[in-house]
This record gives C-alpha cells, structure tokens and sequence, in this order.
C-alpha cells in the first residue's frame, strides 16, 4: 500500500491521475514511443523548478528517471518551474536534437517538453500530513517546497487580496524569476487567488495553488510554443510532445500527478 499516493489521489481526485515514479515511466514510454518519439531522435525540454530537490542523487526523482532515459535535457524553467528559457530557449533547443535517421531520409529531431511544477508533502511527528512541506536530505527541519509558492502564499495571505499585493520593484534586476512570476500571478490569475485565500482547509490550499501554478506554467509554455512554431517554420520541422503534471516530492521517492500527455 502506498499511502502517500493514495493522499495525492484523493487530494487531486479527477484532475490528474497520482502515479508512482515508475508507472509514470511505463506510461510515458509507451505513449511516446506510440508516437514515434525515441531517446534517438528527440530532446528533452524541462520547465522544473531549479530546486535541487529534483534531482538530488539520494532521492528517487522523476526528474533523474527521465533524464536518465531519455539522455539529459534543455532546461528552461526557473522558480516555481516558470520558463524563463522563454521562446528564445526554445528555439536554441530546436536546434540540439538528434537527427532521425530512423526511416530512409534524415528528418528533424523532436521535443519533448517536460513541464511540472513541484510540491512536497511531509508527516509531522503525529502522523499529519503537512502539504508544500518536506524534510530534506541531511536535514532535521521541515522547509517548503516549492519554496517560491509556499513563499509567495505566505505574502499573500499576509496583505489578504490580490489587490494589495505589491510586487517588490526589482531596481538592480537581480530577481528576474520572481518578477515574472508574482506579475503573472497576480496581473493574469487574480479571480483564481481570491478562490485559494477563500479555502479554509490548508492542505486543499496548497493543492490548489498548485494546479494554479501548473496552469500558469503551462498556458506560458503553450504560448511560447505557439510563438516559436510560427517564428521557425521554415526551420523546425520534427514534432512536439508535451508532458504535464505536478512532482509530488515525498519521503521515500517523488510521485506524480499527470495532467497530460499531448502533441500540439
Ligand atoms: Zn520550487
């Protein structure tokens, strides 16, 4: 029995579907393999948080899975898995995959786009279930994780509304992630941040400011995959995959909750 997965299942009920590290292997395998896309002729394109608690060499990560399948990858993802790689990155990495050379002719290399927000959940010493909370290798206290969620719900919670949160200018642009993040948040999601504040249970908080997260990071990547499609048509010519859903990051090995698996 994997109680940490039945949580996840029951916490996000039909939203995705809560599987283990290795399940979500078979299943990404199988259906991209399905579709023609192999460790020969296509590249990974990871929109991860840089936390290095998804690819810690102690911890099994789906992160360290994939990678490790599908011959590293191109990252784009910067705090709370944002793609500050943005179009620019993308079409670096159009560039990097290996050719197909599978059938007769030499075709364009594929990519395949790993997107995943991430979220701990850790057993206090009562047995409790704490969600946006792990306890890290080598350490003794409980942190947050994703620390830019967790950190940004904090400071929310704290002014009350969306409406008077203020976003702390950058003037030396030292914190470019955290801008673009808090602007989207609160310029483009503010109806859905209000519903979060209003949850009173806290664990289906951080639950739904995940899925929120993951939406925000996933319609920006589909917005920078549009743009670069139509930038580099002459150019690109493989295919695309796209893969979502939320690391759960747990004692004994990561989770997953798959939203999607699809081929704009
Ligand atoms: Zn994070």
């Amino acid at each position: 029995m994997d109680k940490l997965l039945d949580s996840s299942k029951k916490s996000f009920g039909d939203w995705g579907t809560a599987l283990s590290t290795n399940d979500l292997m078979l299943n990404i395998r199988k259906n991209l393999s399905d579709n023609g896309f192999q460790k020969g002729n296509s590249r990974l394109v990871f929109s991860v948080c840089p936390d290095d608690v998804n690819r810690l060499e102690e911890i099994d990560t789906v992160e360290n899975s994939i990678t490790k399948k599908y011959n590293g990858e191109f990252h784009l993802g910067g705090l709370g898995a944002y793609p500050m790689g943005g179009v620019s990155g993308i079409i670096a990495a159009s560039h990097h995959p290996p050719e197909d050379t599978m059938g007769d002719d030499h075709k364009h290399g594929n990519l395949i786009f790993f997107v995943s927000p991430h979220m701990g959940i850790a057993i206090d010493d009562a047995g409790n279930e704490l969600y946006g909370k792990i306890l890290r290798p080598g350490q003794t206290k409980l942190t947050n994780s994703c620390g830019a969620m967790m950190g940004f719900l904090v400071a929310l919670k704290e002014c009350g509304s969306p409406e008077a949160f203020t976003i702390a200018a950058d003037t030396t642009n030292t914190d470019p992630t955290r801008i673009a993040l808090h602007y989207e948040l609160i310029n483009n999601y503010s109806d859905r941040l209000k519903a979060i504040l209003s949850v009173e249970n806290s664990n289906q908080q951080v639950v739904d400011l995940f899925k929120l997260n993951y939406d925000v990071v996933m319609n920006k990547i589909n917005q920078m995959i549009n743009i670069f499609l139509e930038k580099e048509k002459e150019h690109f010519k493989g295919k695309i995959a796209l893969i979502g859903g939320i690391i759960i990051n747990v004692p004994g090995g990561d989770r997953f909750v798959l939203k999607e698996i699809s081929y704009p």
